[in-house]
């Protein structure tokens, strides 16, 4: 089987820039499994699919058709790329992922998505749940401020509406979520490598994570 370098953290820690650089300077495969969470939460909310109705969403995740071209996603053929961006699919994604059975879904989707010559692959429980046997696990961190002025940095660069308050609290909540569900909550591995990235540029980030790749 191809080899599988994890990167796991909260949102605004920079994990989806530096997969995909890493991926870049690799020459392997990227897979943002939080683009996962948010399709299934966004069609669950088009289809009207309760957020907390964990057999219906199971099923849901493992019938949508969810494909990335390059930079797109598509979720049953349209271009969510955009959408799955908003505040709210943030949202409906941290809801739909506390569900075991929504998860167990994507876990096979997950592992299936393996492709030689290698996968970087993003997400909150990549090192600790879907690829428990990687060899490198990486997990970075950054403070609330840090991680709110980012996201709302990201946000304003595409072009979209965001506001700084409503972003740290958005964050705050979603976190919470994310730590204290029973279902594979966000926390690192045993064997990752832990890298706060607060005063970090992604340079100096992407460094430390090129040496911990050598080593
Ligand atoms: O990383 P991103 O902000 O796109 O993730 C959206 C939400 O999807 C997260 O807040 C989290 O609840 C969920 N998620 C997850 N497990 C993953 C990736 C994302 O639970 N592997």
């Amino acid at each position: 089987p191809a080899p599988v370098i994890t990167v796991d953290g909260p949102s605004g820690t920079g994990k989806g820039t530096i997969a995909g650089r890493l991926a870049a300077l690799l020459g392997w495969h990227v897979l943002d499994t939080g683009a996962l969470y948010r399709c299934v939460g966004l069609a669950a909310v088009q289809r009207g699919v309760a957020l907390d109705d964990d057999a219906a969403l199971g099923n849901l995740a493992q019938a949508l058709s969810i494909r990335f071209d390059g930079e797109r996603v598509l979720l049953e053929g349209v271009d969510v790329s955009t959408e799955i961006r908003t505040a709210s699919a943030g949202e409906y994604a941290s809801r739909v992922a506390a569900q075991p059975a929504v998860r167990r879904s994507l876990w096979r989707l997950q592992r299936d998505a393996v492709r030689p010559p290698g996968l970087v692959a993003d997400g909150r429980d990549m090192g600790t749940v879907v690829f428990p046997e990687a060899p490198l696990k990486l997990y970075l961190d950054a403070s609330p401020q840090v991680r709110a002025d980012r996201r709302y940095k990201q946000l304003k660069d595409k072009g979209m509406d965001a506001n700084l308050s409503d972003l740290a609290r958005d964050l705050a909540e979603r976190d919470r979520r994310d730590r204290e569900r029973a279902a594979s909550p966000l926390r690192p591995a045993d064997d990752a490598v832990v890298i706060d990235t607060s005063g970090l540029g992604i340079n100096a980030v992407l460094a430390r994570v090129t040496d911990a790749v050598r080593d």
